[in-house]
């Protein structure tokens, strides 16, 4: 509610902009121009000051009184310095500039108008302004123009600034009360010089509260809109902020018991207001305020606050020695500041700044500031101004390591590598030396990603170990705290990375381990087969298991009835009669064979066995069908395709090649084609079984078995508009099979279709005949994940791992047929246990119990 309320205010404030502004600024102008001097009270009788707060008693400084506000301002300045360091590491010069304007701006210009309207002279700003110093907060100005500069459309300015607003503004609110009945804990003090200073403090924090409601994110909403209207085209204020906004969002949420503690804080100091301002104004009543519209005189706590702030008095020019020491102080901050950090920014030790950029130079965000050029000067000494956030090396963060497990640099050789990092210039120059980025410790390799100077993707190559270079990127990832902690939990290390580069995966960050069981043996064909199933669904490896069993009698017979992987390019005519030429010529018998030649050079396995076109207008859709060998064969069918396209072409010099892949192949899509042409390895298996097995291991009957497939996978089927799913669970088993094999795991859209028959059969029909047949199976035992040490692994226990030489493509027709029958023998189970009612018992048994164990119901 409280946050709904907030957005609702930010959008108001970010949509009208101009009415904001206005009404803000006609408000100042107005409080600064109102003359208060014939409103004034008569010199204060205890100060002895007229209204021009010429206080006799107050002229001169004593030297304590001197000391302690020299000491004050030098305090101010410092934390006005390091919050504008903090500001510089974000990198963008928009929100330093914007976020310090607003707040230059509206602690000085409003504070003032508003002392100004109740009646006390500028001047007295002068000693206040470095409490002001020392109450600005940049952080939340910041933090808004992040959401604002982070926007890619004006739409998205407000819905930002909303966002932003919300998620401050409870907080922000909270802590301005909290601030103000602190501070305003000093007014009550007694001390005079104190008072005044205080009173100062709390009406600046107020006034910077409303002004930040207020006037700043309508500030900043105009500005964005202004810059949209550039020569630049897109907005030059984009700012790659948005993903460490995203990143960092919860940390801007409020802490919960914070703030609890907050508002009794709040309730506990209002009370001490109350009590304290209660008594103090009985013992002010010497102090009379005339009511202005009624001409009464009468006592408020305005005329405590006024009389405060009227009875002190300074001369505005007096230079003394205080003066002095803080004009040094200033100006070697702002040469400092100029000439030291703003040309030594983003080093190593930034670590928001390094994922950042890292994130820019993989281009899935835009940065405001480009990559340094090559060549240009880096500074040497990098390690100027060592704030908060940079740490030695020693405390980057970690590769995200499981306890047990050692850490990542230990396994790599590393003892020659510098502990200390080293300037920018010279790991740059190491880099490109023959030692290359091997030579450069984590983080100064951290660093050249950051600069843009090594692409995230490359570096394993870079630092010439591919376990080194997946422990960089998850240490880049670590930056991001809730990102560190989720990688603990993720395994990167003992892990052949030289087969996942270039051919699996990139920007690794290690691997995910899937329990493999196993289910068999299975008999197909004669042969006993284990079966490895990767999944993570309890009882489907119990319910082939069990499958299997019931099959071992009989065994399972299989044929391959079918091959051919497809790729089905879209190309485009002229015309309509362009397209039909076109068509005919490619079903004319010799130059298909000249296309098949083209097709055919491109591999030594994949041959072209025929093309299928379809003419939709001027579009020609052809669909090339070809045996691929022991592999799945989409590369191949790819390159092939664009090689016989381009003999295609000479013939038909206007055709224009719309896409290689016009969705006519099809694949990794639900479409009737391959349900009814077949794609891949067509495979049909059955096996006959004996009644008694029937009855004791799969517990149910033929009947109610028979039965069940009609109205469940035939019927039920139908009744669902299915293409291709009439089984029960026929994707489970390829899924987990194509997982645990290294086959492309989105190819089960295609490959789980299947169709299983059962009828009564043998003597009296008390035997169970059952079929299966899966027209589309995508599978390989060469190419892809196959090659991945686990993966391979389980292929060999199946028998058909890589290549057959003798019978090229022998092997994934037989890793075709193993899926077909445990795809039958799982099939088997789970319609057996749906029958006897045991599926939701067994699913609660297996799926749920901490320790699994294969029970009665669908497993053994
Ligand atoms: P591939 O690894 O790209 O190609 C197979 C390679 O193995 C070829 O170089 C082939 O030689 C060679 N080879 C050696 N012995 C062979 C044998 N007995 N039978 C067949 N080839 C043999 O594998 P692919 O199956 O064509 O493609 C699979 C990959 O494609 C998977 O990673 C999959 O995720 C991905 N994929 C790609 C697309 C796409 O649109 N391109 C779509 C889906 C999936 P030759 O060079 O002589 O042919």
């Amino acid at each position: 509610m409280v946050g709904w309320l907030f957005r609702a205010y930010g959008e108001v404030c970010a949509s009208h902009p101009w009415e904001v502004i206005v009404a803000t600024l006609t408000l100042t102008v107005c409080m600064l121009t109102v003359d208060q001097r014939p409103l004034r009270l008569p010199p204060d009788p205890y100060k002895d000051c007229d209204w021009r707060n010429n206080c006799s008693g107050l002229e001169d400084y004593n030297a304590a009184d001197m000391i302690v506000m020299t000491l004050i301002r030098c305090v101010a300045i410092l934390y006005t310095y390091y919050q504008f360091c903090n500001l510089q590491k974000l990198g963008s010069k928009y929100i330093l500039g914007i976020a310090g304007l607003f707040t230059v701006f509206s602690s000085f210009v409003f504070s003032s108008s508003v002392i100004n309207f109740l009646g006390s002279d500028i001047s007295d700003l002068k000693d206040a302004l470095f409490f002001f110093l020392l109450l600005i907060d940049l952080s939340k100005a910041t933090v808004l123009a992040q959401f604002a500069l982070s926007s890619r459309s004006q739409d998205e300015v407000k819905h930002n600034i909303a966002h932003g607003i919300a998620m401050l503004g409870p907080t922000i609110t909270l802590d301005t009360i909290v601030e103000t009945l602190v501070i305003g804990v000093g007014t009550l003090s007694g001390v005079w010089r104190l008072n005044v200073l205080c009173c100062f403090a709390c009406m600046s924090v107020v006034v910077n509260y409303i002004m930040f409601m207020t006037f700043y994110p309508s500030c900043l909403s105009l500005i964005l809109e202004l810059s949209q209207f550039g020569e630049s085209g897109w907005p030059t204020w984009h700012d790659s902020s948005f993903i460490m906004r995203a990143l960092y969002e919860e940390d801007q949420k409020p802490n919960p018991v914070v703030q609890r503690v907050k508002v009794i804080m709040s309730a506990g100091l209002m009370l001490v207001h109350a009590h304290s301002r209660w008594s103090f104004a009985r013992e002010e009543e010497a102090l009379p305020v005339v009511n202005l519209v009624t001409g009464e005189t009468i006592v408020t706590s305005k005329s405590i606050f006024s009389s405060l702030l009227e009875g002190y008095n300074f001369k505005w020019l007096t230079v003394s020695a205080d003066h002095i020491v803080i004009l040094i102080l200033v100006l070697a901050l702002v040469v400092k500041f100029v000439f030291f950090d703003l040309t030594n920014k983003f080093q190593p030790g930034d670590r928001a700044d390094t994922y950042t950029r890292m994130l820019a130079v993989e281009g899935w965000v835009e940065v405001s500031a480009p990559p340094r050029a090559e060549g240009s000067v880096v500074p040497t000494e990098h390690k100027g101004v060592q704030t908060e956030q940079e740490e030695p090396i020693q405390q980057t963060p970690s590769c995200g390591l499981l306890e047990e497990e050692p850490t990542g640099i230990a396994s790599v050789d590393l003892d020659d590598l510098p502990t200390e990092d080293r300037s920018l210039e010279e790991c740059l120059k190491i880099y490109k030396s023959t030692a290359g980025a091997s030579a450069l410790n984590d983080s100064e390799v951290m660093a050249l990603v950051a600069h843009g100077y090594l692409p995230s993707h490359q570096l394993e190559k870079a630092v010439g170990k591919p376990e080194r270079g997946v422990c960089i990127r998850r240490k880049i990832l670590g930056v991001i705290a809730k990102l560190k902690v989720a990688l603990t939990h993720l395994p990167y290390l003992h892990y052949d990375y030289s087969k996942v580069m270039g051919a699996c995966c990139e920007n690794v960050i290690g691997y995910m381990p899937i329990p493999v069981g196993v289910a068999g043996p299975l008999l197909l064909d004669g042969r006993l087969i284990h079966v490895p199933l990767a999944t993570t669904e309890g009882c489907l490896v119990a319910s082939a298991n069990r499958g299997c069993r019931a099959l071992m009698r009989c065994g399972i017979t299989s044929r391959i009835v079918g091959d051919g992987m497809t790729r089905g390019p879209v190309v485009r005519f002229p015309n309509i009669s362009r397209a039909s030429d076109a068509m005919k010529w490619m079903e004319t018998p010799q130059n298909f064979q000249a296309l098949k030649e083209s097709f055919d050079s491109s591999s030594r396995f994949a041959r072209l066995l025929k093309i299928q076109i379809r003419v939709v207008g001027r579009l020609l859709y052809i669909r090339f069908v070809a045996t691929t060998g022991d592999a799945m064969g989409m590369n191949m069918l790819s390159k092939g395709t664009e090689v016989a396209l381009g003999f295609m072409r000479k013939m038909f010099q206007d055709m224009e090649i719309v896409s290689l892949s016009g969705n006519f192949c099809i694949d990794k899509k639900p479409a009737a084609l391959n349900w009814i042409e077949g794609r891949g390895k067509s495979v049909v298996c059955e096996a006959l079984v004996p009644a008694d097995v029937v009855s004791s291991v799969l517990k149910t009957t033929v009947h109610a078995l028979v039965d069940l497939n009609i109205n469940k996978n035939l019927v039920g089927s139908a009744v669902a508009g299915s293409i291709g799913g009439f089984n029960s669970h026929a994707a489970n088993i390829v899924t987990a099979i194509f997982i645990a094999t290294g086959q492309d795991p989105a190819q089960n859209v295609g490959s789980s279709n299947c169709m299983m028959l059962m009828e009564p059969r043998g003597e009296d029909g008390r035997d169970l005949y059952v079929s299966c047949t899966m027209p589309s199976l995508e599978v390989g035992t060469v190419g892809g994940g196959t090659v991945l040490p686990p993966q391979a692994a389980c292929l060999e226990m199946l028998g058909v791992r890589g290549a057959n030489r003798e019978c090229p493509g022998d092997n994934a027709k037989s890793l075709a047929q193993i899926v077909c029958g445990t795809v039958l023998a799982a099939e088997l189970s789970l319609m057996s246990a749906l029958t006897a009612g045991d599926l939701v018992k067994s699913h609660l048994q297996h799926n749920r119990a901490k320790a699994s164990a294969p029970g009665s119901g669908c497993g053994q």
